[in-house]
């Protein structure tokens, strides 16, 4: 392998940079040239690629977003997409591709592996929604970033003896609002991954709580469960009007996705971007980097995909006994 392109792609999440930095510095460590390509895999498209250095990346790795930007790319699922990717692709001498992106651009990178190109993947997004890896990067920031705020308004829930309701990102999965509810100490944690029954698992819990000498209370919704069931301003409303406790709604959007990414997220976007490179130096490509039980290895791309993932049920029990 003599050059290597890099990318993010689908959403943002901190820790992207520090992955990029990883990646480059290995790749030039190396000998390897090494390319930036911008917007996902829209720069594939369109030859937004350029020529990186070990200096390219200098000062990122404590910054959040990605200096790549990202974005989706409807194009690229498609066949004609495809091969304007690859045309550009040997215009520019690539012959390998990291991606740092979620499920979807893994699934953009294994058809893209199809038409020739060695690909390798690493798992960036904040959701952790990705079934081959325990660990995304960016999903400890996150949850800390969610933790702050939740603690914040408990502060002022105490204050004023009220509900809140705190709508959390994580697609269709539910591990940053599990982690995020036990470490907060919620009373109850809306999961996509869980049914519940609306005045049982809730309107009961809160009501309860109050009996026994509660003076806040704090519902986690989950972004999949907003989805169903309307977001955290709509259950606030019904809250307060079945427990007459004034309740109040926060959808903590977009803020759960910036900031400098914690010492977990820095420290495993830097090794798996080591990994990743040093795999394509050895010649193994169309993997993807994963965290099994604590250790970063490598898997065939196809298998990661065909994956599946649940929470961890047994935390779930822990917020039952916890929240009395
Ligand atoms: P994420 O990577 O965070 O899951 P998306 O699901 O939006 O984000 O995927 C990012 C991009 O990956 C898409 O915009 C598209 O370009 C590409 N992609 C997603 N699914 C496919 C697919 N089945 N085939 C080819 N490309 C895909």
């Amino acid at each position: 392998i003599k050059s290597i392109g890099v990318l993010t792609s689908g959403g943002d999440a901190p820790g992207m940079n520090a992955a990029i930095r990883a990646v480059v510095r290995t790749g030039i460590y190396y000998g390897i040239k090494m390319f930036g390509i911008r917007k996902g895999y829209n720069g594939l498209i369109s030859g937004d690629i350029f020529e990186m250095n070990a200096r390219s990346v200098s000062d990122i790795v404590h910054r959040g977003g990605t200096i790549l930007q990202t974005a989706r790319c409807k194009e690229f699922t498609t066949d004609e997409g495809m091969q304007k990717a690859m045309s550009l692709s040997r215009a520019f001498g690539l012959d390998a591709l990291v991606v740092i992106g979620g499920d979807g651009s893994y699934r953009g990178a294994r058809d893209f592996s199809k038409y020739g190109m060695k690909v390798m993947g690493l798992p960036g997004t904040i959701d952790n929604d990705i079934a081959s890896t325990e660990y995304t990067i960016g999903y400890d920031t996150a949850m800390n970033t969610v933790q702050d705020a939740l603690d914040k308004i408990r502060d002022t829930a105490y204050s004023h003896e009220r509900c809140s309701v705190l709508e959390v990102m994580g697609r269709h999965a539910g591990h940053i609002a599990l982690n995020v509810g036990v470490a907060g100490g919620a009373e109850v944690i809306l999961l996509p991954e869980k049914q519940f029954d609306f005045d049982k698992d809730i309107i009961r819990r809160i009501v309860q709580g109050r009996n026994n000498g509660k003076k806040n209370y704090i519902i986690i919704l989950a972004e999949g469960v907003a989805e169903k069931i309307g977001g955290a301003l709509e259950l606030a409303k019904k809250v307060e009007d079945l427990t007459g406790i004034e309740t109040r709604g926060t959808v903590l959007g977009y803020i759960q996705r910036g900031g400098s990414p914690s010492i977990r997220d820095r420290v495993m976007a830097s090794a798996m971007g080591v990994k990743a490179v040093e795999l394509l130096k050895d010649g193994v490509y169309n993997r993807v980097m994963c965290v099994e039980k604590a250790k970063i290895v490598d898997i065939d791309i196809d298998e990661a995909l065909s994956m599946t993932k649940d929470i961890d049920h047994e935390m779930l029990r822990l917020v039952e006994i916890l929240s009395i």
